[in-house]
């Protein structure tokens, strides 16, 4: 379980979270929805050591993530699959793939990522450039399994894609929850993490302002993503 408590961080002078409180247990997949501006990078920036000043706790493994270094959280078996996907242009598909170290032991293999995602090993001598937008995101996320996190952070993966390269990303993340992964999902797309989340929660100006179970979030939808601009 990741447990993030009365959580503030600052940007400069720039207060933006303002004691955001969620939990994420292990094995589901939570949303975190929010609109632009928000603070949905900047709590997972937090959880990944990445932002200058904090306070609160995020309780994981028996640590505060607070207290520890990028390195050290990576190793406990937390990932970040970021906004901008992070892609290496110069390098190929594969080189992209091989890249981040493996950091725990249950991480797929080469071989097993081939078979949930064909199109990477079709693709492995081009360059990341070379791939379409879709195509990027999925590199993104077959890196990160590779790596042996369990724990994974998923920053707007749908941004930017087609409606049916969407579907294929939910088919994965649907796929990737169903192997026993713990799931940070942030979105501003309230009807892609519908049939995907455990537990749905709203983000405002630097806080929580609403939890949802499914049942109820299918039937506030339309209100959420009115909340969402979008
Ligand atoms: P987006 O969908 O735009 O990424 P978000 O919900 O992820 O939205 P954050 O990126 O966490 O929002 O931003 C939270 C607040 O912090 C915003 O007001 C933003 O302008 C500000 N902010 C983000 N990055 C920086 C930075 N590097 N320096 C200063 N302020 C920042």
């Amino acid at each position: 379980m990741l447990e993030i408590r009365n959580l503030h961080a600052w940007y400069g002078e720039s207060h933006v979270l303002h004691g955001v409180t969620m939990d994420v247990p292990e094995g589901r997949v939570v949303s975190l929805l929010g609109r632009n501006g928000a603070g949905k990078t900047t709590t997972m920036r937090a959880i990944m050591g990445l932002m200058g000043r904090t306070e609160g706790e995020i309780n994981f493994g028996g640590a505060n993530l607070l207290t520890l270094r990028p390195h050290r959280i990576a190793r406990k078996g937390i990932a970040l699959c970021p906004e901008d996907r992070a892609i290496f242009p110069s390098l190929s598909v594969k080189e992209n793939l091989l890249l981040p170290p493996v950091i725990a032991k249950g991480g797929m293999s080469v071989e097993q990522i081939y078979q949930l995602f064909p199109n990477i090993r079709e693709r492995g001598s081009s360059r990341g450039t070379q791939l379409s937008g879709g195509e990027q995101q999925m590199l993104a996320i077959a890196r990160i399994l590779r790596t042996g996190a369990r724990v994974l952070l998923f920053d707007e993966p749908t941004e930017g894609l087609a409606p049916v390269i969407v579907q294929q990303i939910a088919r994965t993340i649907a796929d990737i929850k169903s192997r026993g992964y713990t799931i940070l999902l942030v979105e501003q797309n309230a009807h892609f993490v519908e049939g995907l989340a455990d537990i749905h929660y709203l983000i405002e100006n630097g806080a929580i302002v609403d939890r949802l179970e499914p049942v109820e979030f299918a039937r506030q939808i339309g209100r959420v993503a009115q909340l969402l601009g979008v």
